[in-house]
């Protein structure tokens, strides 16, 4: 099974992610976290992501395939649930290829749908767990960590993302409505596209999601 999570940033691809990964066994694939990572290098290329991460445009189709085909090298687990790629229309293009190449195909592509004005009040009370990853929103009272700045899961320590302001977001806003919100029309053509509410809890989210597959599996 292939699925892609395709949202606005902090609609909650990474929350959705974490819990369809456990719950289908899928290898849960984050080019904005392989990027963070390439980011945190202390030379020059990791400088340079740095501050591309930070202003909230999109990196080249170019680097990001060059960090997606060394990371799905190192996998065996080759059931993928892609958030946050791919990001336009030419990347859905090449992921195609791919999969076509490793005879399989994708077979659902969620759009997770959130206003603006909620997007921008969950970015600046997004934080995220440095050990594990996972997210919380210290705004929503739902997704508070128990304890201030520690994460429930692990007991890591949480961050903010250097992109989790709001001059960020709106870049990072523009870049999906300009390259990203293309691909709606891209997968509705091809007949997957879902459409899931996603201003509810992320509890009744994901059952929708479940909803949705289970579904589909049984056609
Ligand atoms: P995300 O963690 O998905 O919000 O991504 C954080 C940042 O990483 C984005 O604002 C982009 O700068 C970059 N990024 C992540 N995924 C992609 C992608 N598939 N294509 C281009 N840039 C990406």
């Amino acid at each position: 099974m292939n699925i892609i999570l395709l949202a606005p940033p902090a609609a909650g691809k990474g929350t959705q992610a974490e819990l369809l990964e456990n719950k289908y066994h899928l290898n849960h694939i984050s080019t904005g976290d392989l990027l963070r990572k390439t980011a945190s290098r202390d030379d020059d290329f990791g400088k340079k992501m740095k501050g591309i991460l930070e202003s909230g445009v999109l990196v080249s189709d170019e680097i990001i395939f060059e960090i997606l085909t060394k990371h799905l090298e190192s996998c065996e687990n080759k059931n993928l649930l892609f958030d946050g790629f791919p990001r336009n229309i030419h990347q859905a293009e090449r992921l195609e290829e791919m999969l076509e190449k490793w005879h399989d195909k994708l077979d659902f592509v969620f759009l997770l749908e959130v206003d603006k004005e909620i997007l921008k009040q969950r970015i600046t009370g997004r934080r995220i767990c440095r050990e594990c990853g996972s997210a919380y929103n210290v705004n929503i009272d739902s997704l508070k960590p128990k304890v201030d700045s520690i994460c429930d899961k692990c007991h890591g320590n949480l961050y903010q993302r250097d992109d989790d302001n709001e001059k960020s977001f709106e870049i990072r806003y523009q870049e999906y409505l300009d390259k990203t919100s293309a691909l709606i029309d891209y997968y509705q053509n091809k007949q997957i596209l879902y459409r899931i509410q996603s201003d509810q809890s992320k509890e009744e989210v994901f059952q929708e999601l479940c909803g949705v597959i289970e579904k589909e599996m049984k056609k």
